[in-house]
């Protein structure tokens, strides 16, 4: 009797850890059960994946639901739809929510609310702050939690630790790895007075300059030394840290956000004006070719969308009264594609900073990799599929991405959490299923 799978993925061309390989996937329980299946196999279900890339479940480690917030912009559920009809499997949410997740009784709230309503799998973040130190060791962890995010530097919300003393005692509160947004809250606060409301939207990047991400990253690397606590600095922006960090590989891996990728200043600022704004801001091409130099050396761990949407009404304010932070979770791997086919980065290195990456830096069980026993999470690409961003394809409530109007080639054409396909050519199938994310604690 030949082998019976729950699913099965016939004629696609996976990306193995090892390398890409013409090869079947049969699926049981949830799990990779098999790479390479007889001919004579059968299956409940069985995808036709001929002519597709078949990726493991792609991870966007940085987003922000707004959940609890304000519904018109994004909620979980929204959010979590928006990833998978983006071909992203899992998503790693931020605290700075309304209220903030800072301690146990939120953090239940969440993580019920997460399995109830999730369409994908999520990790979640707990805030930092100077006041709930003490509960730190025991917070991270925490079911799905992926790590405690610091604001050493303001962005939305009231989450901040930004001098060295509390830094210190962050770093000495448990022994995860620490997420941090790197810009230096003193600098940011001295350079504030230099503008104006009404100054260009160009000013974003004048004011929060290069030196105040530099100053905030060397700052929190001699304290991630001096404590041995290991640190993932979010969002670098600047040539000048990317340079940095490659001393620091024994206490600190780093992210690159896609817009940093794919967005440049002035450029942004002139045709995006406040759809343009996001922290760290994006900056000149020197900065987007060093990202790139970056991708490509190694340096980068992880790449992020960093979707953190706000109302249209406020991002049409002026400078500096628009709120910081773009909508993204949706168009995060269509563009990364698009990356890929115009011979940016490798497909293998897309995967690696979309799904090794993240496992590596957060300590993610069972995901990650299309292996035996693994997860049995799935994006399905169509690396020839040729399509334009529409914001009208974008399901968070707030209604708009700054990559509108972009043609993409490369596009994801079904998404598979856990043997279950959740997404196909645009339709969103069956109910909510995500869980919380499994971390090496
Ligand atoms: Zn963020």
């Amino acid at each position: 009797m030949s082998a019976h799978y729950d699913l099965l993925i016939r004629n696609g061309t996976c990306v193995l850890p090892w390398g890409s390989e013409a090869t079947d996937v049969g699926v049981r329980n949830g799990r990779i059960a098999d790479l390479g299946v007889p001919a004579a196999a059968t299956a409940d279900e069985v995808i036709d994946a001929a002519g597709l890339h078949v990726l493991p479940g792609l991870i966007d480690p940085h987003v922000h639901l707004r959940d609890p917030g304000d519904k018109a912009v994004e909620t979980i559920p929204t959010g979590t739809k928006a990833a998978i009809l983006g071909g992203l499997t899992a998503v790693f949410d931020m605290p700075n929510t309304s209220p903030s997740i800072v301690d146990a009784e939120r953090l239940a709230w969440k993580q019920d609310y997460v399995e109830r309503e999730a369409w994908c799998d999520m990790g979640l973040y707990v805030g930092g702050t100077k006041t709930n130190i003490p509960a730190l060791a025991d917070l991270e962890l925490g079911r799905g939690v992926c790590g405690i995010k610091i604001f050493a530097g303001s962005s939305t919300g009231d989450l901040m630790v930004e001098d060295d003393e509390h830094l210190e005692k962050v770093m000495r509160a448990g022994r995860r790895r620490i997420a941090y947004h790197s810009e230096d809250e003193y600098r940011l606060q001295a350079r504030k007075p230099l503008f104006k409301s009404g100054d260009p939207y160009t000013c974003h990047m004048e004011w929060r300059d290069e030196e105040c991400a530099f100053l905030g990253t060397r700052r929190l690397m001699a304290l991630a030394r001096k404590t041995a606590r290991p640190a993932h600095i979010l969002h670098v922006s600047t040539a000048q840290e990317l340079d940095y960090l490659k001393d620091y590989r024994d206490i600190a891996t780093c992210e690159v956000l896609v817009n940093h990728l794919t967005q440049v200043a002035p450029d942004c600022y002139e045709t995006l004006k406040g759809f343009g704004v996001m922290n760290p801001p994006i900056r000149g091409q020197a900065h987007q070719d060093a990202a790139w130099k970056a991708i490509n050396d190694g340096t980068v761990d992880t790449v992020g969308s960093d979707h953190a949407p706000h109302p249209r009404a406020k991002k049409l304010l002026p400078w500096p009264d628009c709120p910081a932070g773009l909508t993204g979770v949706q168009t995060l791997v269509p563009v990364m594609l698009n990356h890929v086919n115009a011979g940016r980065l490798s497909l293998t290195r897309m995967v690696d900073l979309l799904c090794a990456g993240p496992a590596r830096v957060y300590g993610v069980v069972g995901k990650g990799r299309l292996a035996a026993g693994y997860d049995a999470d799935f994006t399905l690409v169509d690396m020839k599929h040729q399509r334009r961003i529409e914001e009208s394809w974008i399901v968070s409530p707030c209604g708009w991405t700054p990559f509108a109007g972009m043609d993409i080639t490369g596009w994801p054409v079904a998404t598979i959490i856990r043997g279950r396909t959740v997404m196909r050519e645009d339709a969103v199938l069956g109910a909510p299923m995500g869980k919380l994310v499994k971390f090496a604690g």
